[in-house]
C-alpha cells in the first residue's frame, strides 16, 4: 500500500519563518511590512533627483506655479518592476506597497539630508473614483512618508471638486484648462502658512499636480513642494 507523507507542516514552518514573499522576484522576506526583498529594493532604479534642485520633474511647472521643490523617486518604465508595483497597488488594492514605497521613499530623503515640508497632501481623488475605487492609491505612499519623514499627512483639507474630462488628444495648454480649479480648499487654515508637500503616485504631464499645486497656494501655503513616487 503507497503510504501518504504529507510534508504540509514543512511549509506551513516556512510561512512562519517566512511569511511573505518579494513583490517583485518572489523571493521569501521575513518582515511583511517591507514588501520587496532587499536585493530589489537595493535594484529599485531610483532617479536621486531630490538631490538636484533643477531636474525634469521640476521644469515640467517652470513658467506655470512658483514651486519650491519638485522631483520623483523613481523611474517608471514600461515593463519595468515600479510599473508592476504602482499597478498592484493602484488596481489590486495591495496598499501596503504604497506603504512601503512611502517609507522607503522617506527614509531616503531623511538620510540625504531632505527636509522643510511641514505637511503632506496626498492628490485627492474626485469623490465618484474614490468611491468606484474603494481607496487613494496616494494616501498610503502618503502614510509611508509621513511615517518615515515624521510629519502629518492631510487627506481632509483639499477635495477634488470636478472629476477629470478625458484628456487624450488635447495640448499642454488644453489640459491646462480643463485641470485648472478642479480642486478646492476646504480647511484653508490648516494650510495657510505652511510648507506643503504635494505628493502623487506618477507624474506625467503634471498638470493635474500644477492644478492641485495652485489649489494650496490659493490657500495661503507659503511654500510648495512636489513629489512622485515614479515618472516617466
Ligand atoms: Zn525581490
Amino acid at each position: 500500500m503507497r503510504q501518504n507523507y504529507n510534508f504540509a507542516w514543512v511549509f506551513d514552518l516556512g510561512h512562519l519563518l517566512f511569511p511573505t514573499v518579494c513583490r517583485a522576484c518572489g523571493f521569501p522576506i521575513k518582515k511583511e511590512t517591507e514588501v520587496l526583498c532587499i536585493s530589489c529594493r537595493f535594484k529599485l532604479p531610483r532617479t536621486f533627483w531630490y538631490k538636484m534642485h533643477d531636474n525634469p520633474v521640476y521644469r515640467k511647472f517652470w513658467g506655470q506655479i512658483p514651486v519650491h521643490e519638485a522631483f520623483t523617486y523613481l523611474h517608471f518604465r514600461k515593463g519595468n518592476v515600479v510599473q508592476t508595483l504602482l499597478h498592484s497597488l493602484k488596481y489590486h488594492g495591495n496598499q501596503d506597497i504604497g506603504e512601503s514605497l512611502g517609507r522607503m521613499f522617506g527614509r531616503e530623503l531623511v538620510s540625504g539630508g531632505w527636509s522643510g515640508p511641514e505637511v503632506i497632501i496626498p492628490l485627492p481623488l474626485h469623490a465618484d473614483k474614490l468611491r468606484a475605487r474603494g481607496f487613494n492609491q496616494c494616501d498610503s505612499v502618503a502614510r509611508g512618508l509621513s511615517e518615515s519623514l515624521g510629519i502629518p499627512h492631510d487627506t481632509a483639507s483639499v477635495k477634488r471638486v470636478i472629476a477629470n474630462p478625458t484628456q487624450t488628444k488635447k495640448s499642454r495648454f488644453d489640459r491646462w484648462l480643463n485641470v485648472e480649479k478642479i480642486f478646492e480648499a476646504r480647511a484653508p487654515e490648516r494650510i495657510r502658512g505652511k510648507h506643503i508637500l504635494l505628493i502623487d503616485d506618477v507624474i506625467t504631464t503634471g498638470s493635474t499636480l500644477e492644478s492641485c499645486g495652485r489649489c494650496v497656494l490659493d490657500a495661503g501655503a507659503e511654500r510648495l513642494s512636489i513629489a512622485t513616487v515614479a515618472g516617466a
